[in-house]
């Protein structure tokens, strides 16, 4: 008898939670380690957020709730795509998750099928082919290019399309590249998913934390056309420093929101009453914390890319939004520190934390070897030392 399903064992653990984790333990046996693996705000969440918490704890507000969330908290979400986004959507078409992550794998648990290819551009989040996977389809990986800011371009999206394609997925900005979409860049991407008939999955996680002014537009807002295409999978936990309440959210058609609740229904039931009840307060209440988030990843964001781009045979794409540097170490590749050959994202990683005691993610993590990811959602003056311990390892390699 086997004791594990081909499922679980064809599956592997997400690896910025494993990078973290061997972080940690360093640093629990007392080695400083400067880490650039978080994938989560290093701000607490706002104080209003928590308030609005505490109430519901303290009004008894802990019970079982409506599988897909309370309407409170449909009509903020409602609320808050009209006022972002000009995009009208019904109650019946907002299902309420435990995180955005819960929210794509429920959706893919709800639309594919075996046979159904799945087109992700790369790099991309490193939970998009595995749910897609979980769900039988399968994952079409698209490769783009650094020269071209990491965007799939409309003529090497057509050029993965088959009579198979059942979804495209678009994560604007991007983890883990920081990358974003331009209202004229989605209006073609919008045009090829009109044609050939596929939906756009649209991860909006990151919307709120872009820089120098950048404008988001989500595709759905494009025209009623796009919108009944697109899915927008989106949630609380990047833009208001939420990642342990997990809170996430999905907009669609009736029909796939409703097989949703459904899947929910039948697994974890509903998002966790107190947080939906703080998600309100997160989408409706002030948002003056958020901007002072953004200002400070923005600072950050121009110090690390500056510096990252002064280390000699590094190139560095500086992000339009999200919280992650995506830089070209691959030429590196090749050079040896004592004996040991440096050959691949996964091998200089390794080499950051055990010389420079700094983790980053590897690249491969995300389909692009040649890359590492840096998040800084970090303290500035972890920052400063983090890069100048990966200046001073390179500087060993030979
Ligand atoms: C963090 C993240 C999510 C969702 O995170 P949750 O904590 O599950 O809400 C979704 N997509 C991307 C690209 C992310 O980086």
């Amino acid at each position: 008898m086997n004791v594990l399903s081909n499922r679980a064992k064809s599956l592997k653990p997400s690896p910025t939670l494993a990078i973290n984790a061997k972080a940690k333990s360093m640093q629990a046996q007392g080695i400083h380690v400067i880490s650039f693996g978080a994938g989560e705000p290093d701000f607490d969440t706002p104080e209003n957020i928590k308030q609005a918490a505490k109430k519901a704890i303290d009004e008894g507000f802990t019970k079982y709730t409506p599988v897909g969330g309370i309407d409170e908290l449909k009509d903020a979400i409602i609320k808050k795509f009209q006022r972002d986004s000009h995009l009208t959507y019904k109650r019946s078409e907002i299902i309420v998750s435990c995180g955005g992550k819960h929210s794509f794998y429920n959706l893919a648990q709800a639309i594919f099928d075996q046979g159904d290819e799945v087109i992700i551009p790369a790099p991309y989040w490193v939970s998009y082919p595995p749910m897609v996977a979980l769900a039988n389809a399968s994952p079409v990986i698209v490769e783009t290019t650094e020269k071209n800011e990491f965007k799939i371009t409309p003529e090497e999206l057509k050029k993965a399309i088959t009579p198979k394609t059942k979804a495209f997925i678009l994560n604007s900005p991007s983890n883990p590249t920081g990358s974003a979409y331009s209202k004229k860049e989605l209006e073609k991407i919008a045009e090829v998913s009109i044609s050939k008939n596929f939906f756009v999955i649209s991860d909006e996680i990151y919307e709120k934390i872009v820089y120098d002014g950048f404008e988001f537009t989500s595709i759905a807002s494009l025209s009623d056309e796009i919108k009944k295409r697109t899915i927008i999978v989106h949630g609380v936990a990047k833009t208001y420093a939420m990642t342990g309440w997990r809170i996430g959210y999905t907009a669609g058609a009736d029909e796939i929101i409703s097989a949703m609740n459904n899947i929910q229904s039948q697994s974890t039931s509903n998002p966790t009453s107190i947080a939906q009840k703080a998600s309100v307060e997160a989408l409706i209440g002030s948002q003056s914390e958020v901007e002072k988030m953004v200002s400070a990843f923005g600072q950050r964001r121009n110090y690390i890319v500056d510096r990252l781009n002064k280390i000699p045979e590094v190139s560095c794409y500086k992000p339009a939004g999200a919280f992650y540097v995506f830089p070209n170490f691959s030429s590196y590749y090749g050079k040896s520190f004592q004996g040991k050959k440096i050959e691949n994202s996964t091998h200089l990683a390794d080499f950051f934390l055990d010389v420079a005691r700094v983790a980053v993610v590897p690249g491969v993590e995300f389909g692009a070897d040649p890359f590492e990811r840096l998040s800084y959602a970090t303290s500035m003056e972890d920052i400063k030392e983090g890069l100048n311990r990966i200046e001073e390892a390179l500087n060993k390699l030979g």
